[in-house]
């Protein structure tokens, strides 16, 4: 890795707050220059390159989240597994409603007012877990590991490629996918169609590799996703259909998408991911990241001119 990468590796993880936010785009902006901050609707992210003679737009979100005290656990093959933790997680939130409906309940001496109190307890303390809570000290895979693919892919990539390509760094993918949504609408005149959106997210934890493309990202690019990502004795390779593999990114905010991660296996799960938003958020495979960078030169090489 570059030495811009693991300085971001060792000092960079935590980009929540905006002044955190703030200090880390001054930090690339001394290393490169030609990086705009495009702010749309208090989203400020980070654009290196020319979207609209861009063929193949790279991204990947730059904000990080708040510390939870359990993961966030996704099984892409596996819905049911996935719906079935997300209740779990719910269970403590539901209790909570009813505990504080029990106690204000005697006070207020009227049912339906206590069971709004409650209500609005669960909502509240919901709310701030997810997006008010401290900041989680260790994002390596979700998603350092995503915005060093990308520089290290600037600093690789010849000038003649540069010009065909864009990198765009996200913000607030945590707080509801709503940066991409954003630059989205300010950017919508682009002929988004023709263009393949490609999202890292997740991609230093796991030895497979998971690509995950909508019907329009399958039907123009599924071939050559394939031909630039070969498995190797390392490193496995699955390339799914989202109508079959589901993976929550920014990805799903454009037309021509692919979402690109890292899972490990399990004999009944199938594919997983299990340590982001927690602090055990600290695994970092340098050679994940060699081989998305080497996998992505050479779909872009693949371009045609
Ligand atoms: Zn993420």
């Amino acid at each position: 890795m570059t030495p811009i990468s693991e300085t971001i590796l060792k000092s960079w993880q935590v980009r929540k707050t905006k002044a955190q936010k703030s200090a880390f785009i001054r930090f690339l902006q001394d290393h490169f220059p030609e990086l705009q901050v495009q702010e749309h609707k208090k989203n400020r992210n980070l654009v290196l390159g020319d979207i609209s003679t861009a063929k193949v737009v790279l991204t990947a979100h730059y904000d990080t989240c708040a510390r939870l005290p359990f993961p966030n656990f996704i099984t892409p093959l596996n819905i049911w597994a996935y719906l079935g933790y997300q209740l779990l997680i719910v269970v403590p939130f539901i209790a909570l409603m009813f505990l504080v409906e029990a106690l204000v309940s005697p006070l207020v001496q009227d049912n339906r007012l206590s069971l709004l109190v409650g209500y609005f307890a669960m909502l509240g303390s919901m709310f701030y877990l997810l997006m008010g809570g401290p900041a989680n000290p260790y994002t390596a895979n979700d998603n350092t590991s995503g915005v060093i693919t990308l520089l290290e892919l600037y600093q690789a990539m010849p000038p003649q490629q540069r010009g065909r390509v864009a990198i765009v760094l996200f913000d607030n993918e945590e707080n509801g996918l709503l940066g991409s949504k954003a630059f989205y609408k300010a950017h919508k005149q682009e002929a988004w169609k023709e263009k393949l959106l490609f999202n890292f997210d997740c991609v230093s934890d796991g030895d497979t590799l998971l690509f995950v493309l909508n019907k329009a990202g399958m039907a123009g690019w599924g071939d050559t996703v394939r031909a630039a990502f070969p498995a190797t004795d390392a490193k496995q390779v699955r390339v799914e259909s989202s109508s079959k593999a589901f993976y929550p990114s920014d990805q799903a905010n454009f037309p021509t998408n692919c979402a690109v991660s890292s899972m490990k296996t399990h004999k009944l799960l199938g594919l997983y991911m299990d340590k982001i938003h927690t602090p055990e958020d600290r695994y970092f495979d340098t050679r994940n990241i060699e081989f998305l960078t080497a996998g992505t030169l050479r779909l872009l090489d693949s371009l045609p001119e």
